[in-house]
């Protein structure tokens, strides 16, 4: 229910309030007087996080997902006959969307889930042990809203500079905790750094995991960072940031939406959900 309302479009977002507090009998709104009602909430709720336009609406989950595979350049050696999973940075997809991925997990601002809350923006955490252990239930409350929680590994070790057992124990005892702690394992994982080699994925794979998306674009709270030589964002990209707050750089989790969001939104870009293109 809550990854159903978080992407519904304006039209649909109604079913999600609670029906007490009417007295006597009380007409359903027409679809177009929903429509109108969300969209000013969603004004309001623009102004209120001190952005300069209200966020894009993004399509409804593809009716067929998209063929992924490894980016080119990023495969390692037997990826397709081992079914090894791919690493990737773009979705394949003609829609004018991006996805919002958050990593690591050290900042844990209550106002940020309230901001995504409030402008419906959907996004992926990647969390590694050691910085979310000290509450999980944070991000429990984040799984609640209807985000998606992936592995992150344990302790955000370069992977590349362990063994094959090692890796495999960092990516394994990340899912046995996420099993005990968020109730599932996920079969999305992204390697700390963005590094990995054939152990990586190999051990990945024994896991449970199936994706291994990186990211085409990171976003700081002060500036980009691009991974194409043109500087420029497309359609279908994994966009990265962290759950970072003032101890680690200039401004709030919040200052860091905003950047994002404001210039997305310029762009003509929506906020879709991974998984549903997974
Ligand atoms: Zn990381």
């Amino acid at each position: 229910m809550a990854a159903a309302s978080l992407l519904s479009s304006c039209a649909g977002s109604d079913a999600t309030r609670p029906a007490s507090g009417h007295r006597g009998p009380v007409r359903a709104p027409s679809p177009q007087g929903r429509q109108a009602a969300e969209h000013a909430r969603l004004v309001a709720a623009a102004e209120r996080w001190g952005l300069k336009r209200v966020p894009l609406t993004p399509p409804p989950p593809p009716a067929e997902k998209p063929e992924i595979t490894a980016r080119a350049g990023f495969e390692v050696s037997h990826q397709e006959d081992w079914d090894l999973p791919p690493v990737f940075t773009t979705i394949p997809t003609k829609r004018k969307i991006v996805f919002l991925t958050i990593d690591d997990g050290s900042e844990k601002d209550p106002r940020f889930l309230k901001m995504m809350q409030d402008l419906k923006i959907p996004y992926t955490a990647f969390l590694s042990d050691y910085l979310v252990k000290d509450d999980y239930g944070y991000f429990r409350r984040m799984q609640s809203y209807g985000h998606t929680l992936d592995n992150h590994t344990l302790h955000h070790p370069y992977l590349p500079g362990l063994s094959y057992e090692d890796q495999k124990h960092e990516i394994c005892g990340m899912q046995d905790i996420m099993k005990k702690q968020f109730g599932k394992r996920p079969t999305v994982f992204r390697p700390p750094y963005g590094n990995y080699n054939q152990d990586t994925l190999r051990a990945a794979k024994a896991c449970g995991i199936k994706y291994a998306p990186i990211w085409n674009e990171e976003v700081y709270v002060d500036h980009w960072e691009y991974r194409e030589d043109d500087q420029k964002m497309r359609r279908g990209d994994i966009v990265l940031t962290h759950f970072r707050g003032r101890s680690d750089w200039d401004g709030t989790m919040i200052d860091d939406m905003r950047r994002f969001l404001n210039k997305i939104t310029r762009e003509g870009y929506a906020v879709a959900r991974l998984e549903d293109y997974l």
